[in-house]
């Protein structure tokens, strides 16, 4: 499932390995453990450069709405169905509500955009968002500003996607799953519940190849405890990298 860019996302600087490059299994004794959820972003530092690693989520408690739209070829399977099992077992995983997935009713409202990649798109990449090369099974971008928190404190900032014809939309990440032979509806509910991770803030993989988070196939489509336990963990982490 995975989406090729590590980040599979955060486009811009979200450079990271492939969602489908494989990385070191841990020991047993750790398998159940949360994983590391952030995302290593490139940052300055002096006239050099380095890596910095940055923690997202959307607020505690969020509702997180995903604009969803499908392939006009009719023999494609069903992104809303893909979303509406990811959306299930991710809300599962949030035991104490620190956030939901639903599908957006309103496109004026959404947050996120699961879209194929040969199909329509709503929104186009932000003018100055460096542009993330994506490719592989699928990806979630986003493009990063600096900005300020409620206290003033700078922070790193998620931007909002504008539409094609300039107008700006809530949209701070895109989920895109590439239109290759294969896949079914099965491998699609795969890929869609790995990347609604990403976009719920898990910025990293796993190196446990038991779970959905992990950076090579994967093997299932259930979240395992660690998934779960990393989801939670994540929620309840100070963040750095905020939604719009
Ligand atoms: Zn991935």
């Amino acid at each position: 499932m995975r989406a090729v860019e590590r980040l599979c996302g955060l486009a811009a600087i979200l450079l990271a390995p492939g969602c489908e490059t494989p990385t070191l299994p841990l020991s047993p004794s750790e398998a159940d453990l949360p994983y590391d959820f952030r995302l290593l972003l490139p940052v300055a530092v002096g006239d050099s450069a380095a890596a910095d690693m940055f923690t997202f989520h959307w607020g505690l408690g969020a509702t997180v709405p995903v604009l969803v739209m499908e392939a006009s070829d009719p023999t494609r399977p069903s992104l809303a169905e893909a979303l509406s099992d990811a959306s299930a077992a991710w809300n599962r995983a949030a035991a104490l509500g620190e956030v939901r997935l639903r599908e957006a009713a309103d496109p004026g409202r959404a947050g996120v955009l699961l879209v194929w990649a040969d199909g329509p798109r709503a929104v186009r990449v932000p003018d100055d968002c460096v542009g993330p090369a994506t490719s592989g099974a699928a990806s979630t971008q986003g493009c990063i500003e600096e900005g300020r928190d409620e206290g003033g404190a700078p922070v790193k900032r998620l931007k909002r996607w504008p539409r094609a014809d300039g107008d700006s939309t809530r949209i701070a990440l895109v989920v895109t799953i590439s239109s290759r032979p294969g896949t079914d509806a099965v491998r699609l509910r795969r890929l869609v519940t790995h990347e609604m991770g990403h976009a719920l803030g898990i910025l990293s993989h796993s190196p446990n190849p038991r779970d959905l988070m992990w950076s090579g196939l994967i093997p299932g489509d259930t979240l395992t405890r660690a998934d779960r336990a990393t989801l939670r963990a994540l929620y309840h982490a100070r963040r750095d990298l905020v939604p719009p």
